[in-house]
């Protein structure tokens, strides 16, 4: 007997129920997913830019030796780290801006702002710890130093010329021509 088409997706939802389920719920997943969909919409705001797409999570299965990591909208995180540090949620903030940004490169004239605006982002929203607050240092040595940096342009020059080295860092990699002078200003100041 042959089976009309009704049959043939009444099988298939049939299947499609009675099949185990293969996604385990895991609760850094979880955590992950929610801290994304609250963050996002504030990265975006408070850096200036649209990120429209979805930050998606691994487990690494590795020994990854750092708490998360990164690429394009895909954030990889260290069960191990959040074993050790169960409330550092602003680990996760912080590969939340990288995704935000989606910048096209990466190398030796930016990481250490790439990096900055990433811990910039989550002292911003509220997510400073212990071992990740903003520090006086060099401001061209990434993370929290350059944070600070960032804190005192903001300061300094207002929230718009953040919001323009993140949005000139995300359309094309590059720095405002004029930053050197904001380093200068900084050094001679702070
Ligand atoms: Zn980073």
């Amino acid at each position: 007997m042959s089976r009309g088409p009704f049959g043939v997706l009444l099988d298939f939802f049939r299947n499609l129920l009675s099949r185990p389920r293969s996604t385990v719920r895991n609760p850094l997943l979880e955590r992950c997913s929610s801290i994304a969909n609250s963050s996002i919409p504030r990265i975006n705001a408070l850096l200036g830019l649209n990120y429209t797409g979805q930050a998606l999570f691994k487990i690494d299965e590795g020994s990854m030796n750092v708490p998360a990591a990164t690429s394009g909208s895909t954030v990889t995180v260290s069960p191990k780290w959040f074993q050790d540090h169960p409330n550092d949620d602003g680990a996760i903030v912080h590969e939340l801006v990288h995704v935000v940004m989606h910048c096209p490169r990466m190398d030796g004239s930016n990481w250490w702002m790439i990096e900055g605006t990433a811990d910039y982002g989550r002292d911003k929203l509220g997510y400073t710890t212990p071992w990740s607050t903003p520090t006086r240092g060099d401001p061209k040595s990434g993370y929290q130093a350059t944070a600070h940096f960032l804190l005192f342009v903001e300061q300094r020059f207002g929230q718009e010329y953040v919001k323009k080295i993140a949005s000139d860092l995300s359309r094309t990699g590059d720095l405002p021509q004029d930053i050197e002078e904001k380093l200068s200003l900084y050094m001679g100041i702070v």
